[in-house]
């Protein structure tokens, strides 16, 4: 996971959600016990938030990857515009219970979507949302100023100080990190395959590098170097491991000089 700049301006298409979460607000104030039970279910425009000009400029953002697990989403399936507040309902934890109502007045917020994967998003993290002090969440009240939620939103942090890379794996340094690992499983055993073969193809980068220096090719080390930097860039899949591998690679070989 890395930092996603998410562009400042609310996309036009966005506008018309305003109307719909008063509409919202109305029906929820008027009997709040009641979307606090599946009665009181909120329905959704997916064509206000889910427009193509919104999942557009959310890609692009986020240079074709998966806000969380950085897979290049649409090599091999569809992505899907993600609520990082859940809208509809929400579980503090895997084994919870689903609680309504969710963060609805958040549905078209700009802030609060992201660009995600099909399996991080709807496999894993669904309506998972746990706070650091689940006393403090107040859906009902439609505030959300106290709380500290235990999932790293991409768009908010730099991830790499909860996340880091140990090989292939993925290694909380904060209680956060960890809590977002568990969550989104990001050591599900297809992703760290697929981070493996990258990983992999980075060592044999690195090992051709060495080779051709010995042998005086400058041409194959320039190559390979500018291999090495693209591979960090955020465009670049699992480009989080990626920093993580490179530098762990040039510390060997340093100490190795020593
Ligand atoms: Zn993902």
């Amino acid at each position: 996971m890395i930092r996603i700049d998410r562009p400042t301006d609310t996309p036009p298409q966005l506008g018309g959600g305003a109307g719909l979460v008063q509409t919202k607000i109305a029906a929820h104030d008027a009997d709040p016990a009641l979307y606090t039970t599946l009665k009181g279910k909120f329905s959704f425009d997916v064509g206000v938030y889910g427009h193509e000009d919104v999942r557009q400029i959310l890609k692009s953002a986020q240079r074709w990857k998966c806000c969380f697990c950085e897979s290049k989403i649409e090599d091999v399936s569809y992505g899907e515009v993600e609520h990082f507040r859940p809208k509809a309902a929400w579980r503090q934890s895997k084994d919870a219970k689903l609680k309504r109502p969710g963060y609805y007045w958040l549905a078209y917020t700009w802030d609060n979507l992201l660009w995600s994967c099909k399996m991080c998003n709807g496999s894993y993290k669904k309506n998972l949302f746990p706070l650091e002090d689940p006393a403090v969440r107040n859906c009902v009240g439609r505030t959300v100023a106290n709380e500290t939620p235990l999932l790293i939103d991409p768009s908010a942090c730099n991830p790499r100080d909860h996340i880091r890379f140990k090989l292939d794996k993925a290694v909380g340094i904060t209680g956060v990190g960890r809590v977002t690992i568990d969550s989104l499983g990001l050591n599900r055993e297809k992703l760290v395959e697929s981070r493996r073969e990258r990983l992999q193809y980075l060592v044999a980068v690195w090992e051709n590098i060495e080779m051709a220096r010995d042998l005086g090719r400058e041409n194959n080390v320039t190559s390979g170097l500018r291999t090495l930097e693209r591979a960090v860039l955020p465009q670049a899949p699992y480009s989080s491991m990626a920093i993580d591998l490179i530098a762990g690679l040039r510390e060997a070989e340093n100490a190795e000089a020593a």
